[in-house]
C-alpha cells in the first residue's frame, strides 16, 4: 500500500514538473523550475525536481542545453539551434530548415568520431535593441 501511494506521489510530481516546463521556451535551469514547482509542491526538494527532469530527458520529452557548466531544459526536442542574446542572456530557439551536416575540416586526431554538434548564434534580441 505504501508503495502504491509513493508511486502515485511520484506520478503527480512528474506531472507537475512537466507542466511547469512543457510550454517554457526560455530554457530554464533546474533552479528556476524548482522555484516554480515549489509553489504547487512546497515540500519538494531540488534533488527530486532534478531527478524528474532527468527522467523527462531520458523519455525524450526534454532536451538539455549546456551553457557553461549549467544545464538548461528545453521542451523543444526536435533538432534546432539557439540564438543567445548577449545583452539579456535570454536563449531563443532557431529552427533551421535545411539541416546540412557540418563537418570539421580536420579532427584533432585520427580515429575520432563525431556524434553531434551544437551551433549557437550570438547577438542582441529585439527587446534589447528597442
Ligand atoms: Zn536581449
Ligand atoms: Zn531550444
Amino acid at each position: 500500500m505504501a508503495k502504491a501511494r509513493g508511486q502515485a506521489r511520484n506520478t503527480k510530481q512528474l506531472r507537475i514538473i512537466w507542466e511547469a516546463v512543457k510550454d517554457d521556451k526560455s530554457h530554464p535551469t533546474a533552479d528556476q523550475i524548482y522555484d516554480r514547482v515549489r509553489k504547487k509542491l512546497p515540500t519538494i526538494s531540488l534533488g527530486t525536481v532534478y531527478r524528474n527532469l532527468q527522467k523527462l530527458v531520458s523519455d525524450n520529452k526534454l532536451q538539455v542545453l549546456m551553457r557553461g557548466r549549467s544545464q538548461h531544459f528545453d521542451p523543444l526536442v526536435e533538432h534546432h539551434q539557439h540564438f543567445i542574446c548577449e545583452a539579456c542572456d535570454r536563449v531563443y530557439d532557431v529552427l533551421i530548415d535545411n539541416q546540412r551536416e557540418i563537418r570539421p575540416a580536420k579532427l584533432p586526431h585520427e580515429g575520432f568520431r563525431v556524434t553531434s554538434h551544437q551551433l549557437a548564434f550570438y547577438g542582441t534580441c529585439k527587446d534589447c535593441l528597442s
